[in-house]
Formats: structure tokens, sequence, C-alpha cells
């Protein structure tokens, strides 16, 4: 699964007052659409803007991708997927700008609905009662039940809504409503009354009250991951996803990808998860000659599942050959993949140990990893 997120802030609300868009507005010490981006940090991010905000962007973007909408919200979403539509992206979730204290939980409730459904979203239950009114006056009440409030982030299967966007005419009020124009199923998550949009003064205090109570939650962890293979004979050797031609391969009982269970480890470890060997017993013989990718997925999806994003990664390989420096790139956009990170956000290097020990007489490579999640 590789996840990524379209901050929609192409809008021109100036209802919320400042004479700026809402979306730029500062808001606790940064504009509201920084505080959105953030929640998403650790996935792949772009940040769909008016053409005119380009530099209010640049300010905020933290390395997301900056893509200019267009003339409706239909037409920047799909801008935004345009510009996702090589990444190999699978899920995609779309979240508004002016929704600055979106909590890891609930983007965790809607990326887990996503494993089910081809769309979710989180909703809550109308509780006012409804009238209807005219010049002053009550003139009617409405039946609230069967009634809900949407909130983003809306979650799709990336293809599906990719498909659903090319197919719609005219502007929508939401994605689930081109969602559901295409036939797809949309399924509702407890929403949260803290994700509210920002559309009137006062809504920007009780935003920042929210924002306060999250920062003083503020929630760092870091792990370490340390594996080593041995040379038996071979071909080839699978290094951080990579496969890599040497005149021998490493013994193991899955695929042996030492620098991938090094990193594995560590994020098990950020989280005290245990280890891979607790995860994957290497005495159950459903993991023999197994891609160790299902190992470092299911890492990265845990600690999403516990509210954490991954926010870098690096991985050091200890050996004499083969030579890492010519396949580092594809290393580090392998392990980004799977782990649904920016590339920029992982590292892959190498070291010998001066002929020394067991890496200097080349019986074996080790791996050393660490990685650093952060609480949305
Ligand atoms: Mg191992």
């Amino acid at each position: 699964m590789t996840t990524a997120a379209i901050i929609v802030a192409a809008g021109r609300g100036l209802r919320a007052g400042g004479g700026l868009a809402k979306q730029w507005r500062a808001l606790a010490g940064q504009p509201v659409a920084g505080h959105a981006l953030a929640a998403f940090a650790g996935m792949a991010r772009v940040l769909v803007i008016h053409p005119d905000d380009r530099a209010l962007a640049e300010s905020v973007a933290d390395g997301a991708r900056i893509v200019e909408g267009g003339a409706t919200r239909a037409a920047s979403v799909r801008a935004a997927l345009e510009a996702l539509s090589d990444q190999g992206i699978t899920k995609v979730l779309i979240h508004d700008a002016a929704r600055p204290a979106v909590s890891a939980d609930l983007i965790a409730r809607v990326l887990t609905a996503l494993d089910h459904a081809q769309g979710a979203a989180p909703a809550l239950p109308v509780t006012d009662a409804l009238w209807t009114g005219a010049e002053g006056r009550v003139t009617g009440t409405r039946d609230r039940s069967g009634l809900f409030r949407a909130q983003t982030p809306q979650g799709f299967d990336f293809d599906a809504i990719l498909k659903a966007h090319r197919a719609h005419q005219g502007d929508a009020a939401d994605d689930v409503e081109v969602a559901r124009a295409a036939g797809l199923t949309v399924v509702m998550v407890p929403g949260d009354e803290a994700n509210q949009k920002l559309t009137f003064p006062g809504d920007f205090l009780r935003a920042e009250q929210a924002l306060q109570k999250t920062g003083a939650r503020m929630d760092v962890r870091m792990g370490n991951g340390y594996d080593v293979h041995a040379f038996c004979e071979g071909d080839a050797v699978w290094l951080c996803g990579v496969k890599v031609p040497h005149g021998k391969a490493l013994l193991g009982h899955s695929d042996a990808d030492v620098g991938m269970h090094a990193l594995t480890d560590a994020i098990y470890g950020a989280l005290a998860a245990g280890d891979i060997g607790q995860h994957f017993p290497p005495s159950d013989p459903q993991w023999k000659g197994a891609d160790s990718q299902i190992f470092l997925k299911h890492a990265a999806d845990l600690a999403r599942s516990r509210g954490f994003a991954i926010t870098s990664a690096d991985v050091t390989l200890v050996c004499e050959r083969p030579k890492i420096g010519p396949h580092a790139a594809a290393m580090r956009q392998a392990l980004a993949a799977i782990m649904g990170m920016e590339v920029d956000r992982v590292s892959v290097k190498a070291t010998t140990s001066e002929r020394l020990g067991f890496t200097g007489r080349e019986e074996g490579i080790a791996a050393l990893a660490t990685a650093v999640l952060v609480a949305r």
C-alpha cells in the first residue's frame, strides 16, 4: 500500500475575515494549511493551490508537491490526482486545508476502513433540530434522522477515484459526491467535533485550542535495528528491496534482505512492539523464501494504525562487496514505496569494515537501521 494525501487549499474563502483566504491565515504560529499538511507527514503529499498563492504555499510545503488547481473544487482535486497518477499510489486521502485540527486517530480510522471499501469518510450525525426559515421566522421543521455532517479526509482507492473524477462533469460539494456519481460505495467512519472546517472568525480560536492540546502531547519515538546474514552460494543478493548481482547470495529463511530486516526491526523498536522474529517466526514454514517487503509493510502499517507517521528512516549496510553506491537511489525508492513515505525521508548508505571482522573477510553482510516516528 502506498498512500498519498491531497490537501485542497485552492479556495478563495474570505468569510473568516483577515483579508487572506482562510487556509493562509496564521493559526498557532503557522498558516492553517501548514497544520493540515503536518497531519499527513510521512505520506506522499500534494498541496493543491490557487496560482496566486504559490509563495504562501512554498513557505509551508515541507517537501509536499505543489499543484495549481482549477476553476472549481472538483477541477482542483482532479489536477492533484493527475499529478499522482504515475506514482504507484494505491490509496488517497483528500483533505480540506481549512480543517487544521485533524487527528491521527481520525486519519487511521479512514485508512483502516479503506482496507475493505472503495471509499471511506468521516461523518457526524446531526443532533440539533433542523428548521426551515424565511424573513427571520421559523417556517417549518425537518426530520434529522439519517442526516450526517460530512468531514474530511475522504479516502478512496486511488484508481477508482481518479476514474470517477475523469468522468465527472461540473463541480461537486466534495469527493464523496464524485465517487457516488461513479457508483462507488463509500462507508462512514465516526467524525470528530475538533476537526471543524474554519469558516467564521470565532472558529480560529476554537481550532487554536484544539491544536494546543495536540501540541502538549507531542510524541516522538526512535528505534534501531541490527541484522546479519551470511553469504552462501548464488549469483545475487537482495538488499533494501533491490536485487544486486554478486558472486554469492545471502543465506536466510526469507529472501535474507538484511537491510530491510534491520529497518523493520527499527520500526518495531520505536513502537516497543517486539521484533521481526516475534511477528514472523522463522519456525513457521509460510515465511520460507518470503519477500521481506511483507515484514517491512507490516511494521509500517502497524505504526500507522497506532497513529504514528514514520518521519525518517536510515539504513547503513556494512560490507566490502557488492558496492552499494550505484544501487542506493533504487534502494531508497523501494523502501519509501513500501513504507508509503517521501523518498527524501529515506536514507541508504554503506561502509566497509576496513577488511576487519566477518564483514571484512566477506563472510556476510551486516546492517544497522534507525527509524523516527512522530505521533500525528
Ligand atoms: Mg534477518
